[in-house]
């Protein structure tokens, strides 16, 4: 689908025509986003907000319709409550420190999965170790689906937020996190979705998740490293004190006070990365031309084909069979250690991450060290399948 538009595509490693198959951790960017980079530092770049001249009030301008763009893509109620971030990782500090600074204290509790990414982790314990707040975790089951029964168990007053990713970038399941909100907002505890898996592949609407808080990155989504959005509901964000001090987030500076600046700028201290969102724009108007749906769709079909292939190599185990699955597989063959079949099917042309993805408390759940994870983007094809299969079959004979 769309290949032609990505021309890193076209190259041979070792040789070898590359499969990339990475795409979990960032995937390629098509030409029209790389051309919206140049076009943005040959045409418009210029400081924003703060300029009368020419240039600076167009790459503001074009920074706002940006915002507009992600707000209609995630259907936010306000273009103000999507805030401009560094990326996933970024927008979860941004929440753990402003909504923790703001409403947490001694002995509150903080509910997260036993899937996270170490990005939905780590944040919520310095925020333990600071506040002395307490970290609770919702289980997997084996197959990887969260067990919604505990979660009814682990909610108690003292649970103060929610966080759980929408996809998980190591087992691929797509999480009910519709139902997961829900059962939050019983007891009216806010909910964080990490959604950085989730919104290259499958339609993400805030409102009708009614979701608190919803973090991702460009990255993985065809736009630029380096850029990111949180979206918060706007009675959060105009009660939590600000992420970072700095230029553009305040009203009023001196040396005695110093007044916040309103929603979204309030959040979004010191120069943005400007060109970046001009690249997410036009990331996003290049899935929105696609469709969201088709893109579902076609990986969807491509994960089928890929986990009946690797299904069939003997001693071959994925990880992640839950029923509702984003296109990623991640697998283990035998005790052979996945970096040695990374590193040997490489030296085919193919791109996989190897390794426990950030995400150790997963590899603590199945006892092992790491896995072979494959994943799969828009341009992708069951050619590129083969390819991997043949590999890996390779790299078993080899190894074992
Ligand atoms: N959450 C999940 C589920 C992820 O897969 C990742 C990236 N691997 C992140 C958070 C962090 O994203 P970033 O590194 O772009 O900030």
């Amino acid at each position: 689908m769309n290949r032609e538009d990505f021309s890193i595509l076209n190259q041979q490693i070792y040789k070898r025509p590359l499969v990339y198959l990475d795409n979990a951790a960032t995937t390629q960017k098509p030409q029209v986003v790389i051309d919206a980079l140049n076009n943005y530092y040959t045409q418009i770049n210029s400081n924003i907000h703060r300029g009368v001249h020419y240039l600076s009030q167009k790459a503001t301008d074009e920074f706002e319709i940006a915002r507009e763009t992600v707000r209609q893509f995630i259907n936010a109620k306000h273009h103000y409550e999507v805030i401009f971030t560094r990326g996933a990782t970024d927008s979860i500090n941004l929440v753990a420190s402003s909504f923790g600074r703001t409403f947490l204290h001694e002995g509150d509790e903080i509910l997260i999965s036993e899937m996270e990414h170490h990005a939905n982790i780590v944040p919520w314990q310095f925020l333990c170790e600071e506040r002395g707040c307490i970290l609770k975790v919702i289980p997997f089951d084996d197959n990887g689906e969260l067990i919604l029964d505990k979660l009814n168990e682990l909610l108690t007053p003292k649970t103060k937020i929610v966080a759980v990713s929408h996809v998980s970038n190591t087992l691929g399941t797509i999480n009910p996190v519709k139902k997961v909100i829900e059962m939050a907002h019983q007891h009216h505890i806010p909910v964080l979705i990490d959604g950085a898996q989730a919104v290259s592949h499958c339609k993400v609407d805030v409102q009708d998740l009614d979701c608190d808080f919803y973090c991702f990155s460009g990255h993985k989504m065809y736009a630029p490293m380096g850029i990111g959005v949180m979206y918060g509901k706007e009675e959060w964000l105009n009660q939590m004190k600000p992420y970072q001090g700095g230029g553009e987030m305040i009203k009023q500076v001196t040396f005695a006070k110093t007044t916040y600046n309103d929603l979204p700028f309030k959040f979004e201290a010191g120069t943005p990365s400007v060109g970046d969102v001009m690249g997410l724009r036009v990331a996003i108007d290049y899935i929105n031309h696609i469709g969201i749906e088709n893109i579902a769709n076609y990986e969807h079909e491509l994960l089928s084909y890929a986990t009946e292939r690797l299904s069939s190599i003997q001693g071959l185990k994925i990880y992640g069979t839950s029923a509702q699955k984003a296109a990623i597989i991640s697998f283990n063959i035998g005790n052979i250690h996945p970096s040695d079949i990374g590193t040997i099917i490489d030296k085919l042309g193919i791109a996989v991450r190897t390794g426990h993805h950030c995400t150790q408390p997963i590899m603590d759940h199945f006892g092992i060290p790491g896995t072979v994870r494959a994943s799969f983007a828009l341009y992708n094809t069951k050619e590129e399948i083969d390819s991997l299969y043949e590999a890996v079959v390779r790299a078993k004979m080899m190894l074992e």
